[in-house]
C-alpha cells in the first residue's frame, strides 16, 4: 500500500484519518482485531504497536447484490 501524509495528533478529530494509519502518533503500524457491526455499518478494533493507542476503523457496508452459496 501507498504511504500517505502523516496524521498528527493536534489535528485529530473522529471521522478524521485514513485507513491503516494511526490517527494519535501518524505511525502505519495498526494491529488489527475482528470486524465487529456497527448499527447498518462495521468497524475494525486496533491498536498502534508504535504509541499503544486504541481506536475503531470505521467502514460503510454497501450491499452490492445476493448470492447463492
Ligand atoms: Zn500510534
Amino acid at each position: 500500500m501507498k504511504r500517505k501524509k502523516r496524521i498528527v495528533k493536534n489535528n485529530f478529530k473522529d471521522g478524521d484519518g485514513q485507513a491503516g494509519y494511526c490517527p494519535v502518533c501518524g505511525d502505519y503500524n495498526l494491529e488489527y482485531g475482528d470486524p465487529t457491526p456497527y448499527n447498518d455499518d462495521l468497524y475494525y478494533p486496533w491498536t498502534c504497536k508504535t504509541c499503544g493507542s486504541n481506536g475503531r476503523e470505521m467502514y460503510y457496508m454497501e450491499f452490492i447484490g445476493h448470492h447463492t452459496c
